[in-house]
């Protein structure tokens, strides 16, 4: 008898992750044997500072074992309101708070809060892989709006506001930006808000998980400071990438209190309070100090450097240099169309595969990310892998034809 039954439809419409579907190939690479160069997964190559893994251990001998309330323990809630105000200048009380498990858990959970099916939500791409399928999920509608080249591939003021309808709920994008690295600076941010200021039923998701990875002289705004629009932004943060605390998950949104009750309401049905030895760690990570942020930030400053000269001397390869996050992202479709005489390089999904599978260097293709002719470089690891990786990127060019 043949088999019937099949996944739900929501997954069989779900796009694997780009980013963690390269990893996994990565990974089967290396275990047989070949020296890959793994930078397709965005996350820091350093350790989780001392004092925050020390929390952690105190959490055990001090029997945090058991279930913590949904939305986080109240000290975490009030480090998370205090690091808001010391660093962002939002003001929100512990109970405007939900913790979570990572800010992508936060981002799908906010979207499942807040938007309907066939509601609009606009994503300024190149956008974080996930942000589309999360929407998807929701049975919300994306609508693109896309960020130029030219313009350090950032969505204008002007696009923005052309782009919002009747339908439209959520705006969302991630300042630094994953992939391109891109800072909206208080000018831009001011104009968003004031567009946003606007519409009383449109909401802002500002994704500033990078938050401390950002090499401007301006350093970080965030949108959720502008008073008229505080109670139609919700601010996302969490632990992974500035304090190098990626597997801890926690994270945690920042909104009106409606939002934040519907986002614990649905937390208790499905997940329930994060891992309670991980939230106190981040009590600590959130009450600071920066000193060890801020030093993984003058690595990152240098490898982008590093790897943004390395990629410019590529021939065919158009690079901007990031302003925040880890990432490079060269617009590489000089070489759609061309061959080494065995692979046809049809797109940036070709050309990644062709470099893992040839050169065995892992990057991500684009096209998850919305931008269909780059690739996606991690600039978090180590200088040697970086300059190696760049080595065999060039050679591996030099054969299409
Ligand atoms: N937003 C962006 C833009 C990201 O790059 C990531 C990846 N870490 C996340 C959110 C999710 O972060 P977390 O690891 O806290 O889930
Ligand atoms: N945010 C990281 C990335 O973009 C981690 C992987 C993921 O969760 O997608 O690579």
């Amino acid at each position: 008898m043949s088999l019937t039954v099949s996944l739900a439809d929501r997954i069989n419409a779900l796009e694997e992750s780009a980013t963690l579907g390269m990893t996994k190939k990565a990974r089967e690479l290396a275990a047989l044997g070949h020296k890959v160069i793994s930078l397709s997964v965005g996350e820091p190559d350093f350790k989780t500072p001392k004092y925050i893994c020390d929390a952690a251990k105190k959490a055990i001998d001090d029997g945090f074992h058991g279930y913590s309330p949904v939305a986080g323990y109240p000290d975490l809630r009030k480090a998370i309101a205090d690091k808001l105000k010391r660093d962002n200048n939002v003001e929100w009380n512990p109970e405007n708070i939900v913790v979570s498990t990572g800010a992508k858990h936060t981002l799908a959970n906010v979207i499942a809060t807040l938007v309907n099916p066939g509601e609009e939500v606009l994503i300024f791409a190149p956008y974080w892989v996930s942000y589309s399928e999360m929407v998807k999920l929701a049975e919300g509608t994306s609508v693109i709006v896309e960020g130029a080249f030219d313009n350090n591939f950032k969505v204008t003021p002007e696009q923005f506001e052309a782009a919002i309808t009747p339908k439209t709920k959520l705006v969302m994008f991630a300042s630094p930006n994953n992939p391109t690295g891109s800072v909206y600076t208080e000018a831009e941010l001011r104009a968003i808000g004031a567009i946003v200021a606007k519409h009383p039923n449109v909401f802002i998701m500002a994704d500033e998980i990078y938050e401390y990875i950002n090499f401007t002289e301006e350093g970080h705004f965030s949108i959720g400071s502008i008073p008229e629009i505080k109670n139609q932004v919700i601010t996302v943060n969490g632990v992974a990438k500035g304090h190098a605390m990626t597997g801890w998950r926690i994270g945690f949104m920042a909104a009106a209190k409606w939002i934040a009750e519907g986002v614990e309401k649905l937390q208790g049905q499905v997940t329930s309070g994060t891992n309670s030895i991980a939230q106190k760690a981040a009590v600590v990570a959130f009450n600071g100090p920066l000193d060890e942020a801020y030093k993984m930030k003058e690595a990152y400053d240098r490898r982008r450097k590093l790897v943004v000269g390395l990629l410019r001397e590529i021939t065919g390869f158009k690079v901007n240099m990031p302003d925040g996050a880890f990432y490079a992202f060269p617009d590489i479709s000089y070489y759609f169309g061309k061959s080494d005489g065995t692979t046809l390089i049809k797109d940036s999904d070709d050309f990644s595969m062709w470099l893992l599978e040839g050169s065995f260097v892992a990057t991500v293709a684009g096209s998850s990310f919305g931008a269909p002719n780059c690739i996606r470089i991690s600039t978090a690891a180590a200088d040697e892998q970086l300059v190696e990786a760049c080595e065999r990127i060039k050679n591996a060019v030099a054969t299409l034809k």
